[in-house]
């Protein structure tokens, strides 16, 4: 199976089960994106303890690619300590902008990794981009 045809079949996959998008009852940050291009719209539901993501889950509307985007970053994070996940995001976002990564790079970014096209799909950036740029600053606070 090619590359392209992995990434539609994510991006189904994720949309489909929905495992990720609910209300995550005693959530300690919750942080909304919005994509005024596109029209997304969606809330990032974050608990962390001590340091660590041990929980995680999404609310809101958008198209595939932000709701896919979004719910594979939270199946990576979970379970990660902040630092860790902090880690992720830059590789992430690194990887968007197009710039190089090795592929151990690659490989720590898992599922994530599929969405390297979006680096020459300047319109949809926004949409693989927004769940991160919410987990970041939840990150930061
Ligand atoms: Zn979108």
């Amino acid at each position: 199976m090619s590359m392209d045809n992995l990434y539609t079949e994510l991006v189904m996959m994720h949309n489909k089960s929905g495992h990720n998008k609910h209300l995550l009852e005693h959530a300690s940050h919750i942080e909304r994106g919005h994509n005024p291009n596109c029209g997304d719209d969606l809330t990032l539901q974050v608990k962390l303890e001590e340091g660590v993501i041990t929980d995680a889950a999404f609310l809101g509307s958008g198209c595939a690619i932000s709701q896919a985007a979004m719910s594979i970053m939270i199946d990576l994070v979970k379970g990660k300590t902040v630092s860790e996940a902090k880690n992720l995001a830059e590789l992430y976002l690194g990887m968007i902008r197009g710039e190089s990564r090795s592929e151990e790079e690659l490989e720590a970014l898992a599922d994530a990794a599929l969405f390297e096209n979006l680096s020459k799909m300047p319109a949809r950036v926004k949409c693989g981009t927004l769940g991160w740029h919410c987990l970041t600053v939840v990150l930061d606070k």
